[in-house]
């Protein structure tokens, strides 16, 4: 009898897992909180382009996708800086040129993958949210009817704010910890010029570091980019005091010039656009009772900072994917190995993100550290099999 499999969560790791588990043969049913988005007119809601690189597409390319995805990316070969006050430079990723992150729009990169799903032979249950999972029986109890359903092997795929991971917190034996960052987030739009083309050079990751906080700017495919405002809730600069549109210009006049030059609806993007949060969760273990796991976001949620997020997810589909093949016989054993395997990297990309923020908002600045950088990628290309820099291991290699 075909084996069934249960994912709540159809975001970019639900879906994703659901082709790999269809492919390999299991009956799979993904029960999705929100409406079809291929078929309803919704806002992102969170970050709508994403940096998608080498961990993201080994995934992919595990399930035959890569390509259609490089069809709808666009290459970034490295971060474009602005200093204030100085013409901004670019610090190239790597010294291989064909080692380049991707902009992706999360909306698109979600519905290919939901659509491959279905075609894989997964269905998808929309407006199902999930409210809780009874761990004796491994059941959970999902939509506005509340009704329980029964499978092989359930897995919570839910994101940040999982209510499979919920249930997890009523166990004695669950340890979960939340770091919420004193920083907010808020995304702004860089309009195409009139004949469709960037504003900014379009293959680069634009970076306005300001010690404290940031400015960054992804390209999307139509022309435009997506800039996002990284600053502290509350102190000297932040967005507590950023409270009118006069203070928003001033603001942006002081710190950002020349993206303030780009942005024409700059005040009512900013009133506009909600300020998201953002925050680390490490918990564990990620299986828990008879047959459930946690993965993606709702296992072990990151901040942007490295990029990692979604890719960290995809590389925990790949993984689980080779471990399972194609009997939930040994679930157990299964479910086991997967997170004994997988935590320390989870805690390690976690640790990283954080660091890289300094990096980002601070370090990138300096010409020393642009130096550094030069020095690496020289190191790189004479003594390749001895030296990989980090940046290269988290973003080129797996
Ligand atoms: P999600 O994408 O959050 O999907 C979860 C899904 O579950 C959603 O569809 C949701 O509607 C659904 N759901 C939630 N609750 C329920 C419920 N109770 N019942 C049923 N369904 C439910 N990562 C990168 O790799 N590169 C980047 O450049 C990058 N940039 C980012 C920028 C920002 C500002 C932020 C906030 C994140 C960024 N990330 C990035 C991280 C990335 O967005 C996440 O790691 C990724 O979305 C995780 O995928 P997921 O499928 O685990 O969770």
């Amino acid at each position: 009898m075909t084996q069934q499999i249960s994912i709540i969560g159809a975001g970019l790791a639900g879906s994703l897992l659901a082709i790999g588990l269809s492919q390999k043969g299991y009956e799979v049913a993904v029960y999705e909180k929100r409406p079809d988005m291929r078929t309803t007119d919704m806002s992102a809601g969170r970050s709508i382009n994403l940096a998608l690189s080498h961990r993201g597409f080994r995934a992919l390319d595990a399930v035959g996708l890569q390509d259609t995805l490089l069809a709808h990316a666009i290459p970034m070969n490295g971060r474009c800086i602005h200093v204030l006050d100085e013409p901004p430079f670019l610090m190239p990723y790597s010294p291989r040129p064909h080692e380049r992150i991707y902009s992706v729009s999360r909306g698109e990169l979600n519905e290919i993958l939901m659509t491959a799903a279905e075609d894989a032979g997964a269905t998808i249950h929309f407006n199902c949210p999930c409210h809780g999972v009874n761990l004796e029986t491994g059941d959970a109890c999902i939509g506005e009817s509340q009704k329980w359903i029964s499978q092989d092997l359930l897995i919570g795929a839910d994101g940040a704010p999982s209510a499979v991971r919920k249930t997890f917190e009523e166990e004695a034996s669950f340890q979960c910890h939340q770091d919420l960052l004193e920083y907010g987030y808020k995304e702004l739009c860089i309009p195409p010029l009139p004949d469709g083309s960037h504003q900014l050079e379009k293959e680069a990751l634009h970076i306005w570091p300001r010690n404290d906080f940031m400015l960054i700017a992804l390209p999307n495919l139509d022309g435009s980019f997506t800039c996002t405002l990284f600053l502290r809730y509350a102190g000297d600069q932040s967005f507590e005091h950023l409270d009118t549109e006069e203070t928003v210009l001033a603001f942006f006049q002081e710190y950002f010039p020349d993206a303030l030059e780009l942005i024409p609806d700059l005040c009512t993007d900013f009133f506009q656009n909600p300020t998201g949060t953002l925050g680390t969760i490490r918990c564990y273990p990620w299986s828990l009772g008879k047959n459930t796991l946690l993965i993606g976001d709702a296992a072990h949620a990151i901040v942007p900072f490295y990029g990692q997020g979604m890719n960290c997810a995809f590389e925990d589909c790949r993984l689980f994917l080779e471990q399972i093949g194609s009997s939930l016989d040994n679930l157990d054993s299964i479910l086991d190995n997967y997170q004994q395997e997988r935590k320390p990297d989870a805690d390690a990309i976690a640790t990283l993100a954080l660091d890289n923020f300094i990096e980002m908002r601070d370090s990138v600045a300096n010409p020393q550290f642009a130096l550094k950088r030069k020095l690496e990628q020289k190191l790189e290309l004479a003594f390749p099999d001895v030296f990989t820099s980090k940046y290269c291991m988290v973003t080129f290699q797996d």
